[in-house]
């Protein structure tokens, strides 16, 4: 990568649309670096080949942790916060300036709309740096006076390191906005990082890489290595000795390896895990609003997003109404090609994680789900039959104690199972392992907040979903995660305060 005061040449092909697929590679210290091998990435739209990845190993690794730690210990390691907040607006200037290249790589890796990947994806990483250098700009010290008994006073403040070396894995579903939302943080906060983006993902997190050096962030202050997990650069990165920390966004049991990759060594980790979300609707809702609401948290991005709804319970007086609007919602959602405009409904990610969601179809319906809507594999022609399309779906006849109500499916699915009390809707949300999001919706403002607030989650949403504070704590709770980020939260797990007690 060129120093912070001349723009970035384009030295890796840009990992844009093409009909040629792309090489890229591991970005260590500001060099692109070959890997131990290659890996195809294929294109969930169509099956065909959309770039040929170089996976890092053990040695990659060791060199990627070795540069970051140097550069930690370079100048960023000393540059005022204000300094720093300044490289990273920059960076969202730049990040908006190429955003049609960030639109490419993301819609080419994921398949996704390129209006999602434009107003969600894209969008959010810019904002995500501004979001973080106004944090990190504000945040101050923590101090105060003690006085004791026998009259001494001391004045008691903390200061706060860069928590050092941070390990950030993430995963394929939202890639750039997932990544940027730990990044701008980490960085804003001093540290540097190891990038380790989804397999099935690398182009954005490679594109971003030179656009963080085009905006003038210190070489090795990023570095980006691509694999997998086990046996592969991710195992590789969380059993390395010199990581300080690990942040990771993916599946509850990944969560759980790294947690005990990292038990030896006794590092701090943020973890953002799997769901199986709950909506109620009380009979008092807007079902207009209600349905279409439902339609975005059960449907967006193909169910692929860790918020997603995939429980509904509804209030018995109008669970017809609400299972049969959004089943004919579902019915409408046009699949197709992620630039044409009228497209509301990408694919799959990948063929496997389509034979893992259509287990959960068999499985509905072995389980004695009656279908709403959907449950299949839809033919759509026009050259994308061998893409990993799949229909959205809606199953009615199930209940908490099955299975298809119990695991996270991760794709366009849910049940519409019915209530008769608030007490009971209560109960049926909570009975999960998980506790990520959740939505209520009445129009009753006294029961939303009682029930909002009794939801065991990390964000209750009440007559909306995914409207963000990017200052507001995010996580959840038992399988969903450990520890909060947004604002304050997540400069505490980036920072390592030290208290000075000066007796005076
Ligand atoms: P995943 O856990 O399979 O992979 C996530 C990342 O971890 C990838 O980069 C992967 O290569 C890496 N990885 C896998 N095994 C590893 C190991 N043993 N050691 C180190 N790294 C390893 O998750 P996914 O399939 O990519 O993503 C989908 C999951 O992510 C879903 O469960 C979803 O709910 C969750 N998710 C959660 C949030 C949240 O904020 N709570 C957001 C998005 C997605």
């Amino acid at each position: 990568m060129p120093s912070p005061t001349t723009p970035a040449p384009i030295t890796a092909p840009l990992p844009t649309r093409s009909p040629t697929p792309r090489e890229l590679r591991n970005v260590i210290g500001g060099e692109f670096v070959d890997g131990v091998g290659t890996f195809e990435k294929i294109d969930p739209v169509d099956g065909t080949l959309v770039a040929v990845v170089h996976e890092a190993g053990p040695r990659e690794v060791d060199r990627a942790v070795a540069a970051a730690r140097a550069a930690l210990e370079g100048p960023w390691g000393r540059m005022p916060v204000a300094e720093r907040a300044r490289l990273l607006r920059r960076v969202a200037d730049v990040v908006e300036r190429r955003s049609e290249e960030l639109v490419a790589a993301e819609v080419g890796d994921t398949g996704k709309p390129e209006t999602l990947a434009r107003d969600l994806d894209v969008a959010r990483a810019a904002a995500n740096f501004r979001s973080f250098a106004d944090t990190a700009s504000a945040a101050g010290l923590d101090s105060y006076l003690t006085e004791l008994p026998d009259g001494r006073r001391a004045l008691n403040y903390a200061v706060r390191a860069p928590l050092g070396v941070v390990a950030v894995i993430v995963p394929w579903n939202l890639p750039l906005l997932l990544l940027t939302w730990k990044l701008a943080p980490a960085l804003a906060s001093g540290n540097t990082v190891v990038v380790k983006p989804s397999e099935e993902t690398p182009s954005s997190a490679t594109l971003l890489a030179e656009i963080l050096a085009e905006a003038g962030i210190p070489d090795g202050v990023v570095n980006v290595v691509h694999g997998f997990g086990p046996g592969s650069a991710g195992e590789h990165l969380t059993t390395h000795p010199g990581i300080d920390g690990v942040t990771f966004t993916g599946e509850s049991s990944t969560g759980s390896a790294i947690m005990r990759a990292v038990a030896p060594r006794v590092r701090p980790v943020s973890f953002e895990l799997g769901g199986k979300n709950p909506a109620i609707v009380f009979a008092d809702a807007d079902l207009d609003a209600a349905i279409a609401g439902l339609a975005r948290s059960t449907y967006l991005n193909t169910g692929q997003v860790c918020l997603c709804t995939e429980r509904i319970y509804v209030e018995r007086a109008v669970f017809d109404d609400i299972a049969n609007g959004l089943a004919a919602h579902a019915r409408r959602l046009r699949l197709g090609r992620p630039e044409d405009p009228a497209t509301t409904t990408g694919p799959l990610i990948s063929a496997a994680h389509r034979d893992k969601v259509l287990s959960y179809y068999d499985l509905a319906i072995r389980e004695g789900a009656e279908l709403l809507a959907g449950g299949g594999v839809p033919t759509l022609g026009d050259g994308l039959d061998a893409g990993s399309w799949i229909e959205p779906t809606l199953w009615t006849g199930l209940d908490n104690a099955n299975r298809t109500v119990r695991e996270e499916i991760f794709g366009p699915a849910a049940v519409v199972i019915p209530f008769d009390t608030e007490e009971e809707a209560i109960a049926l949300a909570n009975d999960t392992d998980y506790g990520l999001a959740a939505v209520t919706w009445t129009t009753d403002l006294a029961r939303g907040h009682r029930v909002a607030q009794r939801l065991r989650v990390g964000m209750s949403w009440v007559n909306t979903w995914y409207l963000r504070d990017l200052r507001s704590p995010f996580g959840g709770v038992g399988l969903s995660g450990i520890g909060r980020e947004g604002g304050l939260h997540s400069l505490a797990f980036y920072t390592e305060p030290t208290n000075v007690c000066v007796q005076l």
